[in-house]
C-alpha cells in the first residue's frame, strides 16, 4: 500500500502510470502532476473504471524545488517518481530531502541551459578530469548520497530500460553467471518504423543532444572519447535482423564502471537508420540542435526547442510504429575457471505495446521499469539508503517483475559478439 506522486505526463509517464494502475495492490493512490494539468486530467479520465488505484491530479512547475515541496506537503506521498525531464532532477531531489520522501527517476541530471557560466565551469573541469564531454553525468546526483543516507531515504537513479534494466541485467549476470565479468557491450536496437522521414522516439531535445554528442567508452577504468558516430558495427539481432549500430556515450557506463571495477571494457551501441543520421547531421549543420537562444523578429527562440515543436510528439507515434526493439547486454568473463559469453535481452513489439497501453515500445520499455523500481522502493523490497543506481540492489525481484509486467527477457548462452 503506497501513495506516490508522479511528476510528468509525457510518453514515458503515461506508461509508468498505467503500469502502476495494473499493480494497484502496491500503488493504492497516485497523484499525477505536471506542467500541463490537462494532460494529467485526460489520463485520469482514461483510467476511470479500469483500476482500483485512486488517482488525483495537480499542476506543478518542477523547475523550482519550492513548488514541489508545496505539493509534497499537500499530498503527503511515500515517494516521488520523476518522469519529467532530466532538467528537473536536482530540484525534485531537493524537495524530497526537505520533505523526507523517497525519490526515483529514469535519467541523470543535465542542465537546460548549457551556456550557464556557473554550470559550465564545473562541466569543463569534469571533462578534463574524467575525459568525456557529455552534458550529463552522475556527479551531480551522487553528491546527494550522504544526505539521502542520513535522512534514511532512497534516491533510485535511472530506472528506465537503458539505464535501468541494462544495469539490473549486469547485476543479474554477476550474481548468477560469472565469477568475473570482463567486458560489457550494451546494445540498443530499435527495429521499429513509424513511417515519418524523421522523428525521435522520446523527448526530441534530450534525444538529439545525446546522439549528436561525441561517443565514449570505458577501457581499464579510463574514458576513451571518439567523434560522434565514428565507430560503426553491424549486428544480427534476434527477432529483428541485421542492423547498423553506432558507439555512443551513455550514462550507465559511468555507474557500471564505478560499481564493477573488474570489468575491463564497457561500450554502448545504438542502431540508427541512414535517414535518421542524414536528417540529424543536416539539422546540426544548420544550427537547429543549438540550445543557445537566438533573436528572431524580436522574439527569443531556442533552436532545438523550436525544432521540438515541429517534430511529431513521440507519444503520438504509437498507432503508426511497427516492428520490434531488442535491447540487452553481451557479457564476457569467467565462471568456474572457464570463459563464458552470454547475451541477456528483451524483445518488445511496438504494435503489441500499442494494443495494450496505446504507446510505442520506447515509452513502454522505459515506463515499465520506472514502475518496477518505484514498486520495489515503496514496498521496502529494495531498502538501501543513499543515491543509488539499479545495479546496486538484488536483481532477482526486478527480473521477476520484468517477466510479470510485459518485458520478458532471454539469456542466450551462445551469442555472436561485437568486434
Ligand atoms: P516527454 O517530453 O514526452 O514528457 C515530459 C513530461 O514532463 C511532459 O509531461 C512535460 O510537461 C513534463 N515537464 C517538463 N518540464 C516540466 C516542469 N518544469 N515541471 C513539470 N513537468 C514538466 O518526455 P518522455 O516521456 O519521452 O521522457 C521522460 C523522461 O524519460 C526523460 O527524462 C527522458 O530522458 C527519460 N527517458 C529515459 C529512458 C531510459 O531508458 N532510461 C529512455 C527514454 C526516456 P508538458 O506536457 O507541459 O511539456
Amino acid at each position: 500500500m503506497s501513495r506516490v506522486l508522479v511528476i510528468g505526463c509525457g510518453g514515458v509517464a503515461q506508461v509508468a502510470i498505467k503500469k502502476c494502475c495494473q499493480n494497484s495492490a502496491v500503488f493504492t493512490e497516485l497523484c499525477i502532476a505536471s506542467r500541463t494539468k490537462s494532460k494529467c486530467d485526460a489520463l485520469k479520465a482514461e483510467m476511470e473504471g479500469k483500476t482500483s488505484t485512486v488517482i488525483t491530479t495537480a499542476e506543478v512547475d518542477a523547475d523550482k524545488a519550492e513548488n514541489v515541496v508545496a505539493l509534497i506537503k499537500e499530498y503527503k506521498p511515500d515517494a516521488v517518481l520523476n518522469v519529467a525531464l532530466p532538467y528537473q532532477d536536482l530540484a525534485i531531489m531537493d524537495a524530497c530531502l526537505e520533505c523526507g520522501v523517497h525519490y526515483i527517476d529514469t535519467a541523470n541530471y543535465e542542465p537546460e541551459d548549457t551556456d550557464d557560466p556557473k554550470w559550465r565551469a564545473i562541466y569543463e573541469k569534469r571533462c578534463e578530469e574524467k575525459g568525456f564531454s557529455a552534458y550529463f553525468d552522475y556527479s551531480w546526483q551522487w553528491a546527494y548520497d550522504e544526505r539521502f543516507k542520513e535522512a534514511g531515504l532512497t534516491a533510485l537513479l535511472g530506472t528506465g530500460f537503458d539505464p535501468g534494466v541494462t544495469s539490473v541485467f549486469t547485476a543479474y549476470a554477476k550474481k548468477h553467471y560469472f565469477d568475473e565479468i570482463h567486458t560489457i557491450d550494451i546494445l540498443d536496437c530499435n527495429g521499429g518504423d513509424h513511417g515519418y522521414p524523421f522523428a525521435t522516439n522520446f523527448n526530441p531535445e534530450i534525444n538529439l543532444r545525446e546522439v549528436s554528442a561525441p561517443g565514449s567508452y570505458m577501457e581499464d577504468g579510463r574514458w576513451i572519447e571518439i567523434p560522434a558516430m565514428s565507430i560503426k558495427r553491424e549486428y544480427d539481432f534476434p527477432e529483428v535482423g541485421k542492423k547498423d549500430m553506432y558507439l555512443l556515450h551513455h550514462e550507465e557506463i559511468e555507474a557500471l564502471g564505478r560499481n564493477f571495477p573488474e570489468v575491463k571494457r564497457i561500450r554502448f551501441f545504438m542502431t540508427f537508420g541512414q535517414s535518421y543520421l542524414t536528417h540529424m547531421t543536416c539539422l546540426e549543420n544548420v544550427g537547429m540542435l543549438s540550445t543557445t537562444p537566438i533573436n528572431f523578429n524580436g522574439q527569443e527562440i531556442v533552436p532545438i526547442q523550436f525544432l521540438k515543436a515541429l517534430l511529431p510528439d513521440p507519444a503520438s507515434l504509437g498507432p503508426r510504429t511497427v516492428g520490434k526493439t531488442n535491447i540487452g547486454c553481451i557479457f564476457t568473463g569467467i565462471k568456474d575457471g572457464k570463459e563464458r559469453t552470454i547475451y541477456i535481452y528483451n524483445v518488445c513489439d511496438h504494435q503489441a505495446c500499442y494494443r495494450e497501453l496505446g504507446s510505442q515500445a520506447i515509452s513502454y520499455t522505459t515506463g515499465v521499469p520506472a514502475m518496477i523500481g518505484t514498486a520495489l522502493v515503496v514496498s521496502g523490497v529494495w531498502d538501501k539508503r543513499g543515491a543509488l543506481t539499479t545495479d546496486e540492489f538484488d536483481p532477482d525481484p526486478y527480473m521477476a517483475m520484468l517477466n510479470e509486467y510485459g518485458l520478458p527477457w532471454v539469456v542466450d548462452e551462445a551469442p555472436a559478439t561485437v568486434e
